[in-house]
């Protein structure tokens, strides 16, 4: 089943402006989308999300020789835990900075991330725990890794995504004085 095209044009509109902002490198980072007829779409292992098309994006279930992203099962574990709309993995590096840095959490400390992500981002030791992570926040890191966000839909992954990068950013340099 190919598909379909307004759910392909929501993954490239946002795996775009990921890519444009400097949230992923070239092949990193992947999107979920659940549709609204019920099933999900996500992107495929290795694709480039600033080029996404018909061939880097599959319907689980019915790959038909394409292969799905290598963290699809924490993208369907999120949606077992969360109940989210879509998913946002991206490799925002000050906040990846910092988690390597951090104990447990990042606190944003600015006026936007307190607003939008609350006191206290989760960071986490490996994929496998943050589904249960999201259960309680919109946004939490994997050490060293990146971001996983869950929103209604992929513009509220990217808001969280963007905007836990921008604290990250003011974080660090209030961290370093410069
Ligand atoms: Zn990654």
């Amino acid at each position: 089943m190919p598909v379909p095209v307004e759910a392909l044009r929501e993954l490239q509109r946002v795996g775009r402006l990921l890519w444009e902002a400097g949230l992923v490198s070239s092949h990193g980072g992947n999107l979920s989308l659940r549709l609204p007829e019920g099933g999900v779409v996500i992107t495929c292992h290795g694709a480039m999300l600033g080029r996404l098309d018909e061939d880097t994006v599959v319907a689980l279930g019915q790959e038909e020789g394409r292969e799905p992203s290598s963290d699809t099962d924490v993208h369907r574990a999120i949606y077992e835990a969360a109940g989210a709309g879509a998913v946002v993995h991206a490799h925002p590096r000050h906040a990846i900075a910092l988690s390597l840095l951090a104990d447990n959490d990042l606190e944003p400390l600015d006026l936007e991330g307190r607003h939008y992500l609350g006191k206290r981002v989760p960071v986490v030791d490996g994929r496998e725990h943050v589904a249960e992570a999201l259960r309680d926040f919109p946004i939490a890191l994997v050490r060293g890794h990146g971001s996983y966000a869950r929103g209604r839909d992929l513009w509220e992954a990217l808001l969280y995504t963007s905007v836990l990068e921008e604290s990250a950013h003011v974080l660090y340099l209030v961290r370093t004085g410069r």
